[in-house]
């Protein structure tokens, strides 16, 4: 099968290097000069199958108002008279619900963990390196509410199968030694020893040589401007420089796979949310992080990568706006500082931005589409690096007629019951 696919952030790129070990001949189309440029650039760098979980649950409509407020907000809702941006909200306020929560969440649970599998399972084959690491997230706890809301937790990670310890000061210090400069700000931790890190733009820049190696052809500087469609069928892909026609379509282009969508009559409640990061030299690494550490009061990740540490966070509704706001630096210059004072030079740090795509339950929408051989894999929001490799080999399978390894009904956009 001749297979195109739209976007080379990592999910692109992963999905079309399982397409092509499938066996299928692939096509990718970019807009961007090479892969990974736009949300997959300078994110956080967790690959966390410990952590995901939906925004939405019981009590955020609440919660929200307090991260709105706080210094350094991590939550940030620009008022606009978007019906998009409305329509968002009212569908995670309908997830903000013990039972939508725990439904999303192992959903997300279940890509997090077969990606976990699989992504051992491709360095394992191919060797890729990418300023990875294996030494687990250790988020940590600035009051006593929070370690005990931590705690309330441990049962459904012990049940999920996900190896953890709620830790005390001391603890979170033998985890990050770096820490014991600032042992007063914290009270405790939790450590999930079976998380990894790495830089996702190398990821994918190195994979996606791995993939044209093995015969996938990237197009960049390729622009989509729509999908064509005879009857309930998706012909082919318009660009700047003609049709591209296949048997197959991958829809992988972030949170702009909803206007591409919305052309077809087809709507993906995929909404951007936007998030900052700066990665900084290390200039001391002795008082760097060992890999990633959240700090929970902030909702920032603390990342080392090689010799740079990475700072990522805020989620700012903003529409398609990539402004870098300085307000937004200074919160992640302070989360660093703050938590790791002399351990890189945010003077010589670059800051980016980025948009996350979400779904309003959290859920990224993979699989089939009512439009035959028209397929999506998109919709990862916080969590698109962790669920990557899974998601593309889930696809792959799919596309190729095989069962997957694991349940994808409810993953497909039928799932909003369009
Ligand atoms: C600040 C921040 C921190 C994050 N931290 C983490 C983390 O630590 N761990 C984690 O797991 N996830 C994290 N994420 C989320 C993760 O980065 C994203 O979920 C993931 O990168 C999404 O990948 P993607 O391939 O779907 O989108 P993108 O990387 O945006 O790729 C989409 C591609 O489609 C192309 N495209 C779009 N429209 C068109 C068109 N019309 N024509 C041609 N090409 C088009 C774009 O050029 C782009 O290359 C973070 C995100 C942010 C913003």
């Amino acid at each position: 099968m001749r297979v195109v696919v739209i976007g080379s952030g990592v999910i692109g790129t992963t999905t079309a290097y399982y397409l092509s070990r499938a066996g299928h001949e692939v096509v990718v189309l970019d807009r961007q000069t090479g892969p990974a440029l736009e949300t997959s650039f300078a994110n956080a760098g967790q690959i966390s199958p410990s952590l995901p979980a939906p925004w939405a649950g019981p009590g955020m409509p609440l919660k929200s108002i307090g991260l709105m407020t706080q210094r350094f907000a991590p939550l940030v809702i620009r008022a606009r008279l978007d019906p998009e941006q409305l329509k968002f909200l009212w569908r995670m306020y309908t997830n903000c619900n013990a039972a939508a929560y725990e439904r999303n969440k192992a959903r997300m649970l279940r890509v997090a963990m077969y990606s976990r599998d699989k992504f051992g399972e491709l360095r394992a084959e191919t060797g890729i390196r990418y300023d990875d690491g294996q030494h687990g997230t250790l988020e940590i706890y600035r009051t006593q509410k929070q370690m005990d809301a931590a705690a309330g937790d441990l049962a459904g990670m012990a049940q999920a199968g996900i190896p953890h310890r709620l830790l005390d000061r001391q603890g979170c210090i033998a985890v990050e030694p770096a820490l014991a400069a600032v042992a007063d700000k914290i009270v405790g931790g939790l450590h999930m020893p079976a998380d990894e890190t790495g830089d996702c733009f190398l990821f994918t820049n190195r994979l996606s040589e791995l993939a044209a190696a093995a015969g996938v052809e990237f197009r960049f500087n390729t622009e989509v401007r729509g999908l064509a469609t005879a009857g309930d069928t998706v012909t082919g892909v318009d660009t700047a420089a003609g049709r591209v026609s296949g048997d197959a379509y991958v829809v992988a282009a972030g949170s702009y796979s909803t206007p591409l969508l919305r052309a077809l009559g087809l709507e993906l409640p995929v909404f951007p949310v936007k998030g900052y990061s700066i990665t900084v030299p290390v200039t001391d690494a002795a008082r760097a992080p060992v890999s990633t550490l959240i700090d929970e009061t902030y909702k920032a990740a603390i990342t080392r990568l090689g010799g740079r540490i990475r700072v990522g966070g805020t989620a700012e509704l903003t529409g398609f706006d990539l402004r870098l706001r300085d307000e937004r630096r200074a919160t992640v210059e302070f989360v660093l500082q703050d938590l790791f004072p002399g351990a890189g030079d945010p003077a010589q740090g670059s800051f980016w931005c980025g948009l996350r795509p979400m779904t309003p339950d959290g859920t990224p929408v993979i699989g089939p589409t009512r439009l035959r051989g028209l397929y999506l894999n998109t919709g990862h929001g916080t969590f698109g690096w962790t669920m990557s490799v899974g998601s593309a080999a889930l696809l792959a399978d799919l596309i190729s007629g095989r069962t997957p390894d694991i349940d994808a009904a409810d993953l497909a956009l039928s799932r909003y019951g369009r």
